[in-house]
């Protein structure tokens, strides 16, 4: 069996462990990281991707929201390219607590994070499509964040200084020596291979897989699976971060991203044994949307494109509590002091936003282990993309051959990289997918670059599929790619396109009414009418059938 021999091993590709691979790899650190799925797969790509300012825990955790604002300044800074400075509201509507917003004004400044209230009427202009009649408004410094983006960022920049990384590659095993933990064992799904990797410190960053990963190990490490379902809807029907200005509850938030808009969320305690493959409930759809219909009244006339869910990487500290109750702080676990294993971390819980500080506690941790005093530098250096040089219009002049929307959304989404992608030396400049302005050269970029090795990647990478189409159009082209590029065989980009249509559809199936059920009967007449892909090995669900 192959053996890979490293300082320090992560598990897990999310923001939490690709931030640990490049802290580790900018103090020079030799580290390898091993992800089962893809980047950014778990967590990390099902939720808000809300940039908190901090104020939606202040009144609650005031710890979690020190971190929050402190980290908010610092990835405005090192992560530009992954972030949309929107700003953020918190809003009253008359049947909330009148006295909640006092409060919050009140914690948000003790915890330093700036806040001011605004009158209605420049809420309103702010957000024309909100409630006309909320009683008052706050201005906070919420932002949103892309999370595929900032661990896939994370993850080249590591890449690109010598850090060695694995996906579709699942830890099957810890190895323990006596009382240490010496190395895993690896199943690469791709390359159907088994092998090992040894390394003087292991860092578990496997969120709610956690449990799973120490458990065979004798290792006791307790999981609360408290599940939070979000829509999706097909436009942003808002500019800035809408909270409703109230103890966190379901549908009391509008987040904008990219194109679209999203509701959020709820939290429900879900059994551990069926974290792999959770599903949003029909009573979560509702509460959503009569929640978010009085925050904004017009997302009763949108169309909902789809619906998906996270599972908070919550820690079980005590009995029966509620998933909202328990704290979102970052938790490392040392395993020499909790369960007598040396050589093994835990860090968990936190959030998306507080990955880097979350890294780099755990990493100083890893210093000690191994008796090395170097310094953190992720609070300065940014990551790929979001180096200071931006783009002026000046600078957009190279790009000729390219529309506007075409250059403007490579720069949205690859930042300063969007020069290697619009000048390479490939000769076509078609348009793969028109909802997200995607060309064939960024497909290229993200095949040669950023450890794409399907279609699924392919969307996380460049939000292929991601758009009000679902993929309708894109996905056969892409997958035609796949087979140009030399990469896949023709059959292989075949399973590759149906794999990616069962996904699109897991998210669509649960919002099939009015204009999104025209738009899944329209796809199904390209894939199976056109295509007759149900009719190949594996259908759309069933073979030659709809599910
Ligand atoms: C509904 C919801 C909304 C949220 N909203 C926000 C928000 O707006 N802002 C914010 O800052 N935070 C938010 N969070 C919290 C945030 O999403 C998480 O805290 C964060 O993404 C956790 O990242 P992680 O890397 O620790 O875990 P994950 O992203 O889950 O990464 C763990 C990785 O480990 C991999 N893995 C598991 N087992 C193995 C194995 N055996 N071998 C190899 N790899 C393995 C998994 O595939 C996964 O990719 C939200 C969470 C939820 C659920």
């Amino acid at each position: 069996m192959k053996k890979i021999e490293t300082d320090v091993i992560i598990i897990g590709g999310g923001a939490t462990g690709s931030g640990v691979l490049r802290d580790c790899t900018l103090r020079g650190i030799k580290a390898v990281l091993v992800e089962k799925d893809d980047i950014a797969s778990g967590t990390t790509g099902r939720n808000h991707g809300l940039l908190h300012s901090g104020a939606r825990y202040a009144t609650k955790d005031p710890v979690s929201a020190k971190e929050c604002i402190a980290e908010n300044r610092i990835l405005k800074k090192i992560a530009r390219h992954c972030i949309e400075d929107t700003g953020g509201l918190f809003v009253t509507l008359p049947e909330d607590d009148q006295g909640y917003h006092d409060m919050l004004v009140r914690d948000c400044l003790n915890a330093g994070i700036d806040c001011k209230e605004i009158s209605i009427k420049d809420a309103l202009r702010k957000e024309p499509n909100l409630n006309p009649s909320i009683r008052k408004a706050l201005k906070v410094p919420d932002a949103t964040i892309d999370p595929f983006r900032l661990a896939a960022s994370n993850i080249m920049d590591s890449v690109e200084r010598g850090a060695v990384v694995f996906t579709h590659t699942e830890i099957t095993q810890l190895i323990t020596n006596q009382n240490s933990l010496t190395g895993v064992r690896c199943f690469d799904r791709h390359r159907d291979e088994n092998f090992e990797i040894y390394g003087k410190v292991t860092v578990n960053a496997s969120g709610i897989w956690g449990q799973k990963i120490c458990e065979p190990a004798g290792i006791g490490l307790k999981m609360y699976p408290s599940k939070g379902s979000m829509l999706i809807i097909d436009y942003r029907i808002n500019n800035v971060v809408i909270n409703r200005c109230r103890k966190p509850s379901s549908g009391d938030i509008f987040v904008p991203g990219d194109t679209v808009s999203l509701i959020g969320t709820t939290s429900k305690k879900i059994s551990y044994d069926i974290i792999d493959e959770p599903v949003v409930d029909d009573d979560e759809i509702k509460i959503l949307l009569d929640e978010g219909e009085k925050l904004i009244p017009n997302v009763s006339k949108t169309r909902v494109l789809r619906a998906y869910c996270g599972i908070r990487p919550l820690v079980a500290l005590s009995g029966n509590m509620d998933g909202r109750d328990i704290s979102r702080g970052i938790i490392l676990i040392d395993h020499k002091e909790s369960d007598g294993i040396e050589n093994f971390i835990t860090i968990t819980g936190g959030k998306l936003m507080t990955y880097r500080l979350m890294a780099e506690k755990a990493t100083n941790l890893v210093c000690k282990k191994l008796n090395i005093k170097k310094k953190c530098l992720t609070r300065k250096t940014p990551i790929p993309g979001s180096e200071k040089i931006f783009f002026n219009k000046r600078k957009l002049k190279p790009f000729q051959g390219f529309s506007n929307s075409v250059v403007g959304s490579t720069i949205y989404r690859h930042g300063t990289r969007a020069e290697q992608i619009l000048q390479s030396n490939k000769k076509g400049s078609g348009l793969i997918c028109e909802c997200e302005m995607v060309t064939d050269r960024e497909v290229k970029y993200a095949i040669d670059n950023q450890l794409v090795k399907d279609i699924v990647d392919l969307r996380r990478r460049t939000r292929t599929g991601m758009g009000p189409c679902q993929g309708g159009q894109c996905a056969y082209r892409s997958a035609g790619l796949f087979t140009e590029y030399g990469e896949t065989k023709g059959e292989e980009a075949v399973k590759m396109l149906i794999d990616f249509l069962e996904e699109r559809w897991k998210g669509v199936k649960p919002t099939l009414w009015g204009d999104s059920l025209r738009e899944a009967e329209f796809t199904y007449w390209i894939y199976q009418g056109l295509f007759g892909i149900g009719n190949l090995t594996k259908g759309f669900g069933v073979k030659g059938k709809r599910e």
